[in-house]
């Protein structure tokens, strides 16, 4: 498989873009080697820069749950492109957006649009402190939620592959203020509202944690979180960013049955374009300007093409059947890479919620914790990660970020998947 043209675009754009690439995680550094330029993706598949095909895993990092190029989605987006590409100013489709997320997570009585996920949880954290008058927020070791200043701290995804949980450039202050905590560990929850719950502002989890590889919440812990924070006033913020739409159609609250006050999103719920939002209980959401004084804005909020692509998106993930038949199918694939592993004697074990999964090269069978991910063999990562790329399947470069299966995975896919794995796990030995 040759990667020439691939090497040669990452040398040039070395020269003019900081690592040559626009996002960390992009540049192969969890894994070795050097990224890939991709040209095109079609379905559930990646075409590079050299012509090589890939069955793609990482779907954009989460949102092409339907896969490239949906033709509801590219319909939609021609739709908006007869009719301009955004006017800073209100759209009847991003009324239908709110009213679709709010049918779909009940949570949300009231939702904002912004343009990222980062932006999401920024806002909503501004909007917890803004509303309790409180300054202290806690989050969970291994959880990212963006690069937020006061929340780059022990953080999930690049800032593990990069070894750099914490960025110089955060001021101290801060970072005083956020506390962490251990991933479902619920002696920590009751440790840290005994001694500070009048201070905390709020709490942030990803329900499902995505960015140190897939670990679900335990039911008990979640539930202990959610009364805790009533219990002292402060809000529970669900970041289903990545979870949202991806995990079930009303995202990780739904399968937990948990309701929490503020919920954040991104990713699908922009269909591949740049959207993220947060949203929650109406007198949480009425301090938001301009109803109420907490700032938050945004030039490009709510852009039709964004909104189309979203909309286009939510509508397919409706359909009867889609959330059954994407989790039986990513359960399946699992499962025979579970078996793979075995017969090849290598410690594996995976984890899955909805349509998001986990691989880990590790002896464990139940992985909870973010000690527990990082006690993983990464070097058998590595070695599985090239191999799959060798096979024409593209997973995600960090054995600390989910995988992801879209509606275009078909039994092709799936199959030609298990015969690279099959080499995979072969080349782990070697
Ligand atoms: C991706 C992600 C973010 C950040 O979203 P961006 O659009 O990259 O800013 C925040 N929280 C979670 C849980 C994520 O997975």
């Amino acid at each position: 498989m040759s990667r020439t043209k691939s090497a040669q675009w990452y040398a040039r754009a070395c020269e003019s873009i900081p690592g040559g690439v626009n996002s960390p995680v992009r540049a192969f550094r969890g894994v070795g080697g050097e990224p890939l330029f991709f040209a095109s993706g079609d379905g559930a598949w990646l075409t590079d820069v050299d012509g090589n095909r890939y069955v793609d895993y990482v779907g954009a990092w989460g949102p092409l749950i339907l896969g490239h190029r949906h033709p509801a989605v590219i319909e939609a987006l021609e739709r908006q492109l007869e009719k301009g590409l955004g006017y800073g100013a209100s759209t009847e489709a991003e009324v239908e957006l709110a009213e679709t997320v709010c049918r779909l997570l009940p949570s949300i009585e009231q939702l904002r649009l912004v343009t990222s996920g980062t932006e999401a949880t920024m806002s909503a954290i501004r909007l917890a402190r803004g509303f309790t008058g409180r300054d202290v927020v806690v989050k969970f070791e291994g959880c990212y939620h963006g690069h937020v200043d006061g929340l780059l701290v022990k953080a999930g995804s690049g800032a593990l592959t990069l070894g750099t949980p914490d960025s110089p450039g955060v001021p101290g202050g801060y970072s005083e203020l956020t506390h962490v905590l251990p991933y479902n560990d619920t002696p920590a929850l009751e440790a840290h509202f005994a001694a500070h719950g009048e201070q905390t502002a709020c709490v942030i989890i990803e329900p499902v944690a995505g960015n140190m590889n897939c670990v679900p919440s335990q039911a008990e812990t979640l539930g202990r979180l959610r009364t805790l924070c009533d219990e002292h006033g402060s809000l529970l913020i669900f970041d289903e960013v990545m979870s949202g739409f991806r995990v079930a159609p009303g995202g990780a609250q739904s399968m937990y049955g948990i309701d929490p006050d503020l919920t954040t999103l991104g990713k699908v719920i922009g269909g591949g374009l740049p959207v993220g939002a947060f949203g929650g209980r109406r007198d949480i959401m009425s301090h938001i300007a301009p109803q109420g004084p907490v700032y938050q804005a945004g030039t490009l909020a709510g852009n039709p093409l964004a909104v189309a692509a979203g909309l286009a998106t939510l509508e397919v993930i409706q359909t009867e059947g889609f959330f059954d038949t994407l989790a039986a199918r990513t359960g399946g694939l699992l499962g025979e890479m579970r078996r793979l592993g075995k017969a090849a004697s290598v410690p594996f074990s995976t984890n899955q919620a909805g349509a998001m999964f986990g691989l880990f090269f590790s002896g464990e069978d139940s992985i909870r914790s973010f000690g527990q991910v990082m006690a993983g063999n990464i070097e058998h990562f590595r070695k599985f990660f090239h191999a799959m790329l060798e096979n024409g399947v593209y997973l995600a470069p960090s054995a600390f970020e989910a995988g992801f299966l879209s509606a275009a995975h078909g039994d092709a896919e799936i199959e030609l998947t298990l015969r690279a794995a099959e080499k995979a796990f072969a080349a782990i030995g070697d």
